[in-house]
This record gives structure tokens, C-alpha cells and sequence, in this order.
């Protein structure tokens, strides 16, 4: 499979070197040259395959022979070993829970098939040690550090900001260990990807450390977050309406994957983008001018994103048509005020707990069905809600049930690196 950059389509990559690189040399996306339609004898079989035999199908056009595919299996096998269950929560509204793996987000599904993926190519090549450099705002850390855990040839560096993480979110960064390595940053988390995105720009780090990032920039944790939206259909396909995914979006790559697995064949007949107050996406579709702006803080803080790296992907999904991603694509925002109203509200109503994440992506689903009929809605629910305990406990006036594999996390040792600056960065780097 080949993929061309989305500044220049001559820019060209093959699997492997847009796994390696992430970006391309013009700094462009990396887009796949084409997109398979699965058989519709796939689509009519869905219940009687097994979620790794699902996967492969839907992988496999996009990794090409790079992989073999006994090495691809094995890759996919560790990405998906948890549940994805669809839990219907109110008549027409169900939520696609992602948030069984062992960080208890949906990034641990890119995360794994990226570690697992780079991990091939390294043992397989030339390539020496790769360092993957990496700011958190929370969920993005734990779920890299977790994935690449033990992976040889892979160094992981973290950059996060001291004190605006959950207590769960740094336990996770910062109790792992061996190589996996926690920088406590004296800042925000924008001073944080300052930091990393200066280190990709400075010669003398590059020059002894080979660098790359870890975020949904790179296809291969872009592409495998459609898996999940096949796991869902089969779950779904008895509903005899159209269906409707509502996707809490903050870099626009988890629906954004979701378009893909519809450009493929999935029957998914419309796309929901839910915002926080970071609302770019939705002005967008309503002034057919996008104006990135700084982001604002909000409770569900992986969404406070105020220029989303995917949108270019979406528009390029579309034909760069805004009549056409109308038709298939419709956004709005809530500010936090509603989404605490949203998360209480379906809490006494049918004794649910959403975390702020998903709360948001019922509220944009809600919203869409209000005005549309026909629909059956699924909105994903991104997080678990013990990631966000105290807005949910503050918010249901009560306490959260904490998983078990919490509970230990709890218990164990933090180790980070404090740092205040780029120098400190690049030291640490260079040593
Ligand atoms: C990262 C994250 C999001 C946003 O996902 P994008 O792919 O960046 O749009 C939503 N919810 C949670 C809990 C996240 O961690």
C-alpha cells in the first residue's frame, strides 16, 4: 500500500516509512492512494467471524505485504484482547464502550497496533533504537507508555504537565518503568508539545537520537480505531434504521477512522462530531470557514483542541466537497455546564455513569436525533468514567466503583524527571 502526503500528492511512503516517520518530509499527513471495498459477502458473514478474522479484513489492504501475515495477526491479537461492548442505555441511544483496555481509554487500540507494528519493523530492519517523544494532555501518555511497554528497540519519552493530570492519568505515566520514561514539566500542556515539536526541529538531537511521535497523526494509530466501529455494527446490524455514530472528537482521529470503515462499506449512514467549548469543527460546518483558535479548558480535556491535526484527513475523505460532508457529517458543541446536566441526568434517569467525554457524545447524539428521524444512534463512550472521578462524583453525588487493576496502580511508585525547559529536554535527550 502506498500513501502520499496531503501537502503534495508526488510525496509518496510505503507503510513502513509512514509508521517510521509519521509525518511526511513536507510535513504533510500521510493518505492512503486508495481505499478497498470489502465484499458485501463480509458485511452479510460479520457475526459469524471472530473480532481478530474482522480486523485482519479490515487492516489488511492498508499495511499491504510490509507485514506477513502471521506477524499481522499476532500485532492484531494483542490490540484487540478486551471487550468492546455496545450497552443500550435509552430507547434509539446506545453507547459503544472503548474503554476496557488497560488504560482504560479508546487510544489503547492505536497505541498497541502502533507499538506492535514499529516493533516489527525494528526487529525486522536496520533501523536501530527509535525514541518515541510524546506530550500528554492525560490519556494520550498512559496508553503509549502501556502499549510500547517492553517493546525492543523503543525508547518512550513523556512529556506531561505537573499537577493538570488525573491522579489515575499520572500513575499510569509514571509507574512502569523500564522503557518508558516520565518528564514532569514545570508548565501547561502546551508548553509540553512546544517542547517535543522544538526537539524534532533541532539537529543536534535528531542527529543522535532517531525520533518519532506517537499521536493520531500517524497512520498506524489512525487507521486501526475503525475496528471498533465494525465490533459495533455487529452488535447493531439487527436494528432495521439507519445508523448514526455521535463521536467525541478532539483531534478528529477516532471519527475519522470511523469515515474510513464507512468508505469501506460499513452501512454507517451518518457521522456525529461532539465538541466541548473548542467548537472550530462545528463553526466550520456552519460558515464553510475554518479558523483554528487557541483552546479553551473544559472538563473533558483529551477534546481541548483548538486546530484538530485529522480535519485535513476529513475534508480529503469528502473530496474537500462541504455539500458532500454535510450530507454524512454533522457537528455541534456543549460547554461544560450541559455536559455535567447530561452525565447527572442519565445517571438518574437509567443508572448510568458516563464520564465527561462520552457525556458530550450523547449530548451531540441527542441532538441529532432530535432533529432527524429514522435513526438509531451509538455514541462512544472514550473513557472510562473513574479517569474523570472527581467532576463524576461531584457530578452524580456519589462514589465510582474503581476497577480492581486501578486499585494496585494506586499503590505503586511513582518515578518521573522534573523539567522546567527545552534545555532541560534536550539534555536529557542527548545523554
Ligand atoms: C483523545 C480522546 C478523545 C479525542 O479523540 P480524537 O481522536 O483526538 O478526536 C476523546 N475522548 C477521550 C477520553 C480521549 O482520550
Amino acid at each position: 500500500m502506498k500513501y502520499f502526503s496531503l501537502n503534495n500528492k508526488e510525496h509518496k511512503s510505503n507503510f513502513e516509512n509512514a509508521v517510521v516517520n509519521g509525518l511526511a518530509p513536507d510535513k504533510g499527513l500521510y493518505f492512503p492512494e486508495s481505499i478497498e471495498q470489502l465484499p458485501v459477502s463480509f458485511f452479510e458473514n460479520l457475526e459469524k467471524l471472530s473480532k481478530p478474522e474482522i480486523t485482519f479484513e479490515a487492516i489488511k489492504s492498508f499495511v499491504g505485504n510490509e507485514i506477513p501475515d502471521s506477524a499481522l495477526i499476532d500485532i492484531i491479537e494483542k490490540t484487540i484482547d478486551f471487550d468492546f461492548p455496545v450497552v443500550e442505555i435509552e430507547n434509539k441511544i446506545s453507547t459503544l464502550e472503548l474503554f476496557h483496555g488497560p488504560t482504560l481509554a479508546f487510544k489503547d487500540v492505536g497505541a498497541r497496533f502502533m507499538a506492535g507494528s514499529l516493533g516489527y519493523f525494528i526487529k525486522k530492519g536496520n533501523l536501530g533504537n527509535i525514541t518515541v517523544l510524546v506530550a500528554t494532555s492525560g490519556d494520550t501518555g498512559g496508553a503509549v507508555a502501556n502499549g510500547f511497554l517492553g517493546v525492543k528497540g523503543i525508547d518512550v519519552v513523556i512529556l506531561y504537565p505537573k499537577a493538570k493530570v488525573s491522579d489515575i492519568q499520572e500513575k499510569q505515566l509514571t509507574t512502569l518503568g523500564e522503557n518508558i520514561t516520565a518528564l514532569e514539566v514545570d508548565g501547561n500542556f502546551d508548553d509540553c508539545q512546544a517542547m517535543v515539536k522544538k526537539a524534532f526541529l533541532d539537529k543536534e538531537v535528531t542527529s543522535s537520537r532517531r525520533l518519532t511521535s506517537a499521536n493520531s497523526i500517524n497512520v498506524a494509530r489512525w487507521l486501526p480505531q475503525m475496528f471498533y466501529y465494525f465490533f459495533a455494527y455487529r452488535q447493531l446490524s439487527s436494528k432495521n434504521e439507519k445508523l448514526v455514530f455521535s463521536v467525541p472528537s478532539g483531534n478528529f482521529g477516532n471519527i475519522c477512522a470511523g469515515m474510513m470503515a464507512r468508505k469501506m462499506g460499513l452501512p454507517i449512514d451518518h457521522f456525529v462530531a461532539a465538541n466541548n467549548s473548542n467548537d472550530v469543527v462545528t463553526n466550520y460546518l456552519k460558515s464553510g470557514e475554518y479558523l483554528p483558535k487557541p483552546s479553551v479548558q473544559t472538563i473533558s480535556n483529551a477534546m481541548d483542541v483548538g486546530d484538530p491535526s485529522n480535519f485535513v484527513r476529513i475534508l480529503k475523505i469528502f473530496n474537500e466537497d462541504l455539500s458532500n460532508l454535510k450530507e454524512g457529517f454533522s457537528a455541534y458543541s456543549f460547554d461544560d455546564k450541559v455536559t455535567k446536566q447530561a452525565i447527572h441526568k442519565v445517571y438518574e434517569e437509567n443508572g448510568y455513569v458516563m464520564d465527561p467525554h462520552g457525556a458530550v457524545g450523547y449530548l451531540g447524539l441527542q441532538k441529532f436525533l432530535e432533529e432527524h428521524t429514522g435513526y438509531y444512534g451509538t455514541f462512544l463512550g472514550t473513557a472510562h468514567p473513574v479517569k474523570f472521578l472527581d467532576t463524576v462524583e461531584r457530578t452524580i453525588g456519589e462514589k465510582v466503583e474503581i476497577p480492581d487493576s486501578i486499585q494496585d496502580l494506586m499503590h505503586r511508585q511513582k518515578k518521573s524527571l522534573q523539567i522546567s525547559n527545552y534545555e532541560d529536554l534536550k539534555g536529557y535527550l542527548l545523554s
